[in-house]
């Protein structure tokens, strides 16, 4: 590991300030930065701990919603009484993500930055990666990508070529994304909201780029509106192993039903793109429809649509459509226990 600098913030300004600088990182949970600092994948001049910053409640907005400060655990997030009863969504994917070791060390603003798990992003001894060495190539395209994107690869479609077929590991995000979260920054110039949608970035030609956050901004925390799917959510991920295994895909429902209609609907698939994939036609197609498998194929066709799979990832395009059907049959029979398969 290569020698950094280490100062400890107290106060958001004092960290923003510190964190502007040329090569500094944020130092949250650690969780994943101080793995990629080992692997020679990161190697920040300084590290600004911010685990000493009031970022760290779980609120009840006057909206009706919930804030939730960036530096909460993700174990006492999942476990918290009003996400739990209000949000089971987020709870029951923040549960399936990592391990309990993990999830007491990571926080929701962390969470939001991981960085992919791509073999060859985190093995530096593979040339080519545009993620790692913008302009080196992929090495992932026609190598081993049984765990890459099939969707979102390029801005113009599958036919227009792939910088980085990467995906985002969090299976949080997922959550967040169905729920329409909202992110807040702080920056040496104020405050900023970023709708989740926003947040994390397509690969498109700077596949080094994967935030909307600018250099000296800061997470600060991140809020939902009020909840509508309390009864009926459900997170599914599908994965190799039943715990401490990325999701191959995952997929994240909620309905908001009225009688055996669905009145509004939040649909989120992880696992097979570099952000969240939410796609709003595929949700309008659920809006006054009764429950059924034949209206969730739909809405899985749709949401797929344009995918493009590569020689060892191909099976997750169906995989995914499966998915999305099971899963949102789950929800809409208020199945309130998430599952792995
Ligand atoms: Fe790098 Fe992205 Fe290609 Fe992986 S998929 S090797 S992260 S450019």
């Amino acid at each position: 590991m290569n020698s950094f600098n280490y100062e400890r913030a107290t106060a958001p300004e004092a960290a923003i300030h510190s964190g502007s600088a040329h090569n500094a990182k944020f130092l949250a949970g650690g969780t994943n930065l101080v793995d990629l600092m080992k692997y020679g994948v990161e190697s920040p001049a300084t590290l600004v701990d911010i685990n000493h910053l009031s970022l760290n409640q779980v609120v009840a907005s006057p909206d009706g919603g919930v804030t939730i400060g960036a530096l909460v655990r993700n174990s006492d997030l999942a476990d918290h009484a009003l996400i739990k009863n209000q949000y089971p969504l987020l709870s029951q994917a923040l549960l399936s993500g990592a391990s309990p070791q993990l999830r007491n060390m990571a926080t929701t603003g962390g969470n939001l930055l991981q960085r992919t798990r791509c073999y060859y992003f985190t093995d530096v001894s593979f040339p080519a990666c545009n993620k790692r060495e913008p302009g080196s190539g992929c090495a992932a395209i026609k190598g081993y990508n049984r765990i890459h994107a099939v969707l979102g690869q390029t801005d113009k479609g599958p036919a227009s070529g792939e910088t980085c077929i990467a995906t985002n590991p969090s299976d949080m995000n997922v959550a967040m994304a169905a729920l329409s979260a909202k992110v807040e920054v702080q920056g040496a110039h104020g405050k900023r909201t970023i709708p989740f949608s926003e947040f994390h970035r397509l690969p498109g030609s700077t596949p080094s780029v994967e935030t909307a956050l600018k250099p000296d901004e800061l997470i600060v925390a991140v809020t939902l509106p009020p909840a509508k799917f309390s009864k009926n959510a459900f997170y599914l991920k599908i994965r190799d192993r039943n715990s401490y295994a990325f999701a191959l895909i995952s997929v994240a429902a909620g309905l908001e039903m009225d009688g055996g209609q669905v009145k509004s609907a939040g649909l989120a698939l992880g696992g097979v793109a570099l952000k969240p994939w939410r796609e709003p036609d595929a949700e309008r197609l659920l809006i006054g429809k009764p429950a059924t498998i034949e209206v969730f194929k739909q809405v899985a066709d749709t949401l797929l649509r344009g995918a493009k799979g590569y020689e060892h990832n191909a099976f997750k395009i169906e995989m995914a459509k499966q998915g999305v059907v099971r899963c949102l049959t789950l929800a809409s029979q208020g199945t309130t226990e998430g599952t792995q398969a």
